[in-house]
């Protein structure tokens, strides 16, 4: 069980030598990529592709080696005309325009560590500008010595088996029709058994037991963590909060409403359920 990352992805704050024309460099502008175009398939654009962002450009944040290639982001909040081989994407659209499944997630940590950044430029705690520590990412401020990390906000996304039948709802914030899974984020305090159990409680009414582990996955739009699990129905009818949720099922593996993307957890942990369930008939948790 589990859901592997098939990128090799290793997060580092400064590269292990200069910036080379080959390094990839991820151009966010509000919820857009610049991409570069081969094709009908779409690229991360290589500095040297790139005119107009010299790859010395003191604004410009490591975030990286993705499969071997260096990269490095920065955000614009316009950009001048481009080129024909360059575009922009929607952050959500990657994964349909290009042959790497990884590319999504990897302008998700861009889109993570530019957020931070921009947020992080004055202390919280005195107000001065803050600047950045030489030895680890992070922003500290010279005049009381604040130190700011990355912030990560955990959540617990979980499925939810009664029989052989899933637990799916229908958040107000959704698009019209779209069904997924439990979620929420985590309290000071919680653990994530207490959160997954305080939030279907919350949001549908019902109890669970057996709570286990599933996956991870970053969700950096703009700072969460979702930690996915599996529990299995234990009491309760289904009455929805009419809050966040506005309704709320169960759903028999042959006859599921418009599940997310497998980009997201909820995506993916739901086709799982789908496809085992659906080659084993016999299938009880
Ligand atoms: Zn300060």
């Amino acid at each position: 069980m589990g859901i592997s990352r098939q990128h090799d992805y290793i997060p580092a704050h400064l590269p292990t030598e200069a910036a080379k024309e080959s390094a990839w460099v991820l151009v966010l502008l509000e919820k857009k990529i610049l991409m570069k175009k081969v094709g009908d398939k779409f690229y991360i654009p290589e500095a040297n592709d790139i005119d107009n962002l010299i790859i010395n450009d003191k604004t410009m944040e490591y975030i990286g080696k993705y499969d071997g290639h260096d990269c490095y982001c920065k955000r614009l909040n316009e950009i001048a005309e481009l080129p024909d081989y360059l575009e922009l994407i929607d952050l959500m659209k990657i994964t349909n325009l290009s042959d790497d499944s990884g590319l999504f997630m990897l302008a998700g940590t861009a889109n993570h560590i530019l957020h931070w950044y921009s947020v992080n430029q004055y202390c919280g705690c005195c107000g001065h500008k803050t600047l950045d520590k030489k030895d680890e990412r992070a922003r500290i401020c010279p005049n009381c010595g604040n130190i700011v990390y990355p912030r990560i906000s955990p959540a617990t996304i979980t499925a939810v088996f009664r029989d052989d039948q899933i637990l799916l709802a229908h958040n107000r914030n959704f698009k019209k029709d779209l069904y997924s899974l439990i979620a929420g984020f985590v309290e000071p305090g919680e653990t994530l058994e207490q959160c997954v159990t305080r939030e279907i409680g919350e949001e549908v009414g019902i109890k669970v037991k057996n709570i286990r582990y599933f996956s991870s996955q970053p969700w950096p739009f703009p700072d969460s963590l979702m930690m996915a699990f599996t529990a299995e129905y234990e009491s309760g009818e289904l009455i929805v909060d009419n809050c966040e949720i506005m309704e709320a099922a169960w759903y028999k593996a042959d006859s599921l409403p418009e599940i997310p993307s497998s980009d997201s957890i909820a995506g993916k942990i739901i086709r799982w359920y789908r496809d085992q369930t659906v080659t084993s008939s016999n299938y009880k948790e």
